[in-house]
C-alpha cells in the first residue's frame, strides 16, 4: 500500500469521515505525510492542579466537577462556560471557556479530560485557565506520549486524523530526499524520511525539534532558489530606460507641501537608479504605516511620465484606490499630468485642474493612445483587456504579499516588460531584511516625517468603559477624529457586524451632540467609500467599524483609536491598526482594550503600548509565536510557509550559505526536485 493510498480506501475507513479528510485537502496517505501537526501536547510530564502557577503551559489531566453556562454582562452575545475540575492532588481549577456553548452539552460532571493552555490568574487571585483546549483520554488510541495535533474541521476528530497519520507515516521511509544522506550529516540536519515520521510521532521533544528544523530548511531553501530564479528572470527581461529628470524632479519636490525624509530621498533616488536601466526594475520599499511610501511612489511615477512612458498603480482596494486618486490629483494635477481612476465604480481622468467622468470605452482609448500618463485602480486595470500604449512602470501599493507570483500575471512575458514596485505594508523585521537583501532589491523608511508626536498607547482591561468615554470625549471636544474598532465576536458572525452595531447604538446615545457612523464589510463598496469620504471631510466624528477600514487609510485629523478586544489580534495588526492615527503633528493616542481582566493580556499588551517602532513590533511579534501554535502560524504579509518563520534567522544564514553554494546546474535540479514536491504551491496560495 503506498503513499498514494487514497484515504478512502483505507480499511475501515467511512466515506463520510474520508470526505472530511477531503475537505482539508487530504485525498491520499501522501497528502496526509505533508500534512504537519501545529504543536505537540507532551502527555508525559503533566502537572497536577496543586503544582500550577500563573504563565505556565501545561497538560493536565482532570476530571469535571461542575459544568455551567452563562452569558456575559458586558457584552451582548458572548457565552462564557464556567467549570470547575479537579485531579489526583484533589486541587481545584477554575476553567472558563468563551463563546464555545456547545461545551455546555459535551461535557459533563465526571468526565475524564486532558486540558492544555496556559495557567492565569483570575480577578479574585485563584488560578485558571481560559479556553484551553481539551481532548478525552480516546482520542490517543495510539498511546503515544508526545501527541500530535492537526488543524481539523467539523466531525473529524484528532483520534481519527492520527489513525491515518500513523498509516502515512509509515510509508516515509520510501520518501526520496533530495539531500545526500552524506549532506545531511554535513549540514547536521536530518534526513527527509526521518524527519517527516518526527513531525508526527516523535520519540521524544528533540526529535520533534530537529524534524521541524529540517522541513524549515526544505522551506526556505525552496522560497529562496524559487525567488532567486525570479529574480533572474525578471532582471533578463528589457525594460524601457527612464532616466532621471532632475529639474522637474527637484520641481516637484519643492511643491510639495512638506520636505521630504531622508530616506524617503533615498528610497526615491535608488528607484530611479534602477529604471535608468535596461534590465527591469523588481523593487520593494518596505515602511512603517504613515512612514509616507505614497509620495515616493508619486514621485517616480511622474518621473515615469516625463518619459511619456505610462504607470499603472495598483491599490489593494477601492477606498485606498480612491484615495491615491485625492492624492495623485493635488501632487501631480499641478504639472500637468494627465491621470486616470478605474474603478469597479468609477472611471474618471483628471487633465489641467478638471475632472471628468467618462464612459469605460473612452478610459480605455485614452489609455490605449498614450494620452493618460498614469493610471490608478484596483486590481482589474491589469486585465488583459487593458491595453497600454507604453507602460513603463507598475506600482502595487500596501500589498499583503510577496507578490512573486502576482507579478507574473500582471506584467506577462512581453518583449519589453515594465519597471516593478512594490510598497509593502508590513515592516520586515531585520535579520529577516538582511536574507531578503541578497535576493531582493529592496529600500526601507524607517523613520516617520519630522514633528510627529510618538502614538501614545494605553492598555485598559476590565469590563469599565469609563476610561474609553473620556478620552472619546476629551478628543471630541478638541474637534478631532476617533476610530472605533470592533472585533469578530463569533466565527459565524464573521464580519463582526453585531459588536459594531452594538458599539455604535452605544456611542450615539451617550454622545448625543456628536456624528457617529458605522463602517462594516456587511456593506456595499460604494456606500463603505461613501463613509469614508464623510470621515475624511470630518463630516462623521466616530467611526465605529469592524476591521474593514484598510491599512494605509490616511486621515491626518483622526487622532485617537480604540481597539475593543485587542486580545484577538495579532501583535503586527496591531500595530497596523494604530498606525491609522498619529498622521500629523497633533497628540494621537491608541487605547488597546480587553474585557478580560487577565494578567497575560495585560502583558501582552503591555508589550505593543510601550513601542511605536514597527520594525521591533514585528520581531515581537514573531518571538510571541512560541506559544500555542508551535509550529508555522500564519504571517499576514510574510511569505506562507508551512512551517518556517521570518524569526528562523539562525536557519536563514545556514541556507544561504548551502543556496550560494550550488551550481547552476543543482540550482535547476533542486528546484525541480521541490517543483514535484509541491512546494512552491504554498506560497501561492491564501
Ligand atoms: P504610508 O507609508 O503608510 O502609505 P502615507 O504615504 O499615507 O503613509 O503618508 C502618511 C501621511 O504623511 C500623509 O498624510 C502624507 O501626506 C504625510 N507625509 C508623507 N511624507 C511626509 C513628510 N516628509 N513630511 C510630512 N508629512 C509627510
Ligand atoms: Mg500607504
Amino acid at each position: 500500500m503506498p503513499l498514494n493510498t487514497p484515504i478512502a480506501k483505507l480499511p475501515r475507513m467511512q466515506p463520510t469521515i474520508a470526505k472530511k479528510f477531503s475537505q482539508l485537502g487530504l485525498r491520499t496517505l501522501g497528502d496526509a505525510l505533508w500534512y504537519f501537526p501545529f504543536r505537540h501536547e507532551d502527555w508525559r510530564s503533566r502537572a497536577t492542579i496543586a503544582e500550577l502557577s500563573v504563565g505556565q503551559d501545561v497538560t493536565i489531566a482532570a476530571t469535571v466537577v461542575r459544568i455551567s453556562s452563562r452569558r456575559a454582562w458586558h457584552r451582548r452575545g458572548t457565552t462564557i462556560i464556567d467549570t470547575t475540575v479537579t485531579d489526583d492532588s484533589e486541587a481545584k481549577l477554575h476553567v472558563v471557556w468563551f463563546n464555545m456553548p456547545f461545551l455546555a452539552k459535551s461535557l459533563h460532571p465526571g468526565d475524564n479530560i486532558f486540558l492544555s493552555g496556559t495557567v492565569s490568574q483570575a480577578k479574585d487571585g485563584r488560578l485558571q485557565m481560559s479556553n484551553p483546549t481539551f481532548e478525552r483520554p480516546s482520542d490517543n488510541p495510539l498511546h503515544e506520549k508526545l501527541v500530535p495535533v492537526y488543524r481539523s474541521t467539523d466531525g473529524l476528530s484528532q483520534r481519527q486524523i492520527r489513525l491515518v497519520m500513523k498509516h502515512a507515516v509509515s510509508f516515509a521511509g520510501g520518501v526520496p530526499d533530495v539531500l545526500p544522506s552524506s549532506l545531511c550529516t554535513e549540514l547536521n540536519i536530518l534526513p527527509l524520511p526521518e524527519a517527516l515520521a518526527g513531525i508526527h510521532f516523535p520519540a521524544e521533544p528533540e526529535h520533534a525539534r530537529r524534524a521541524v528544523e529540517r522541513l524549515k530548511f526544505d522551506e526556505l531553501l525552496a522560497w529562496h532558489l524559487h525567488i532567486r530564479s525570479e529574480e533572474q528572470r525578471q532582471q533578463r527581461q528589457r525594460a524601457p530606460i527612464i532616466p532621471f529628470h532632475e529639474p522637474e524632479i527637484r520641481s516637484f519636490v519643492q511643491h510639495l507641501p512638506f520636505t521630504l525624509t531622508n530616506d524617503q530621498r533615498v528610497s526615491a533616488w535608488q528607484i530611479l537608479q534602477d529604471m535608468a536601466q535596461p534590465q527591469a526594475m523588481s523593487r520593494l520599499v518596505q515602511g512603517d504605516v504613515g512612514s509616507g511610501k505614497t509620495v515616493v511612489a508619486a514621485l517616480v511615477a511622474y518621473n515615469t511620465a516625463l518619459s511619456h512612458q505610462q504607470v499603472a498603480l495598483v491599490a489593494p482596494t477601492l477606498v485606498l484606490a480612491e484615495q491615491h486618486w485625492k492624492t495623485f490629483k493635488t501632487m501631480l494635477g499641478k504639472h500637468e499630468t494627465k491621470i486616470a481612476l478605474l474603478t469597479g465604480a468609477d472611471a474618471s481622468i483628471y487633465s489641467a485642474g478638471s475632472e471628468a467622468r467618462v464612459p469605460r470605452a473612452e478610459l480605455y482609448a485614452a489609455i490605449h493612445a498614450g494620452t493618460v500618463s498614469v493610471l490608478i485602480g484596483t486590481h482589474a486595470i491589469l486585465q488583459p483587456e487593458m491595453k497600454f500604449h507604453a507602460l513603463g512602470l507598475v506600482i502595487v501599493d500596501e500589498q499583503q504579499r510577496f507578490g512573486v507570483e502576482q507579478r507574473q500575471t500582471l506584467l506577462g512575458n512581453r518583449d519589453i516588460s515594465p519597471h516593478f514596485l512594490s510598497l509593502t505594508a508590513t515592516p520586515i523585521p531585520r535579520s529577516f531584511a538582511l536574507w531578503l537583501n541578497g535576493i531582493l532589491a529592496m529600500s526601507t523608511i524607517s523613520t516617520k516625517p519630522p514633528g510627529r508626536l510618538p502614538i501614545q498607547s494605553t492598555v485598559i482591561t476590565g469590563p469599565d468603559h469609563h476610561q474609553v468615554d473620556t478620552a472619546i470625549e476629551s478628543a471630541l471636544n478638541r474637534k478631532e477624529q476617533i476610530y472605533i474598532l470592533t472585533p469578530l465576536i463569533e466565527e459565524s458572525d464573521s464580519l463582526g457586524v453585531r459588536a459594531a452595531t452594538t458599539e455604535h447604538e452605544r456611542l450615539t446615545e451617550l454622545f448625543a451632540h456628536a456624528r457617529v457612523g458605522l463602517l462594516h464589510g456587511g456593506l456595499p463598496a460604494e456606500q463603505r467609500i461613501a463613509i469614508l469620504n464623510e470621515f475624511r471631510d470630518h463630516r462623521i466624528d466616530i467611526l465605529v467599524s469592524t476591521t474593514v477600514i484598510e491599512v494605509g487609510i490616511d486621515v491626518p485629523n483622526a487622532t485617537l483609536m480604540v481597539v475593543e478586544g485587542a486580545e484577538r489580534f495579532g501583535l503586527a495588526q496591531l500595530h497596523q491598526l494604530r498606525g491609522r492615527v498619529g498622521r500629523s503633528d497633533k497628540q494621537s493616542t491608541c487605547l488597546f482594550v480587553s474585557d478580560r481582566n487577565d494578567a497575560a493580556i495585560r502583558q501582552r499588551l503591555s508589550k505593543i503600548a510601550a513601542t511605536n517602532d514597527g520594525f521591533a513590533v514585528a520581531e515581537l511579534d514573531y518571538s510571541e509565536r512560541g506559544g500555542g501554535d508551535l509550529y508555522g502560524q500564519r504571517q499576514s504579509g510574510l511569505p506562507t510557509w508551512q512551517l518556517a518563520s521570518v524569526g528562523d534567522h539562525e536557519l536563514f544564514d545556514r541556507v544561504k550559505t548551502f543556496a550560494s553554494s550550488l551550481d547552476s546546474g543543482e540550482h535547476q535540479r533542486y528546484l525541480d526536485h521541490f517543483e514535484e514536491r509541491g512546494v512552491y504551491s504554498q506560497f501561492h496560495r491564501e
